[in-house]
């Protein structure tokens, strides 16, 4: 089952999933500031994708937190790659929050400048940077849902791909608390 809403125009959409399957024109990754691989969805992308993402990535000299790189993908059926790099969560008051919600506007910018019309997210900063996953999908679905209304009709699709169904459940919550 897939849950869902339309704002300006863009389909927000949650699922359980995989992020390296989908075949949006560009899946975001959960990247560090070196841009040269990690665990997680970062190991993921580039186990599934192949050596060339990294390679463009080599190239890229790395990225600050709360920025995004785009390269391309490689074998995954995604056509781009952004690299965005999610804060490390300490305990709320070092300015995490900020940089996420940069990760997702940053994220979606670097979309919409290479023209591209569907993006698929995973969770950024929920996993080895510890965000608190109720805090992250609301300035996650919040951002984006600030990003697309600011630019409607922009983007068809914009796709967050949960890994396990707890974690879509709270998105789900996110989703439905936003304002109409
Ligand atoms: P970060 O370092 O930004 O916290 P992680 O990759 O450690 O990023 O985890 C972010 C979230 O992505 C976690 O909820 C994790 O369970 C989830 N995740 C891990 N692998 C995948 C995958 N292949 N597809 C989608 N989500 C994934």
């Amino acid at each position: 089952m897939t849950a869902g809403r339309t704002i300006a125009g863009t389909r927000v959409e949650l699922v359980q999933g995989d992020i390296t399957q989908q075949d949006t024109d560009a899946i975001v990754n959960a990247a560090n500031t070196t841009l040269l691989g990690g665990g997680g969805v970062d190991g993921a992308i580039h186990r599934a994708g192949g050596p060339s993402i990294l390679e463009e990535c080599r190239r890229l000299g790395g990225c600050p937190t709360g920025d995004a790189k785009l390269t391309g993908a490689g074998r995954l059926p995604a056509r781009h790659v952004i690299h965005a790099v999610g804060p490390v969560y300490r305990d709320g008051r070092h300015g995490e929050a900020d940089l996420l919600a940069s990760v997702y506007r940053r994220s979606v910018e670097t979309a919409l400048a290479h023209g591209l019309r569907s993006v698929a997210f995973p969770s950024i900063s929920t996993g080895a940077y510890r965000f608190p996953i109720a805090e992250a999908a609301a300035i996650a679905l919040g951002t984006v849902a600030r990003v697309v209304r600011d630019r409607p009709g922009a983007l068809d699709l914009v796709r967050f791909v949960l890994f396990s169904a707890p974690d879509l459940a709270v998105y789900e919550k996110a989703l439905a608390a936003l304002p109409a």
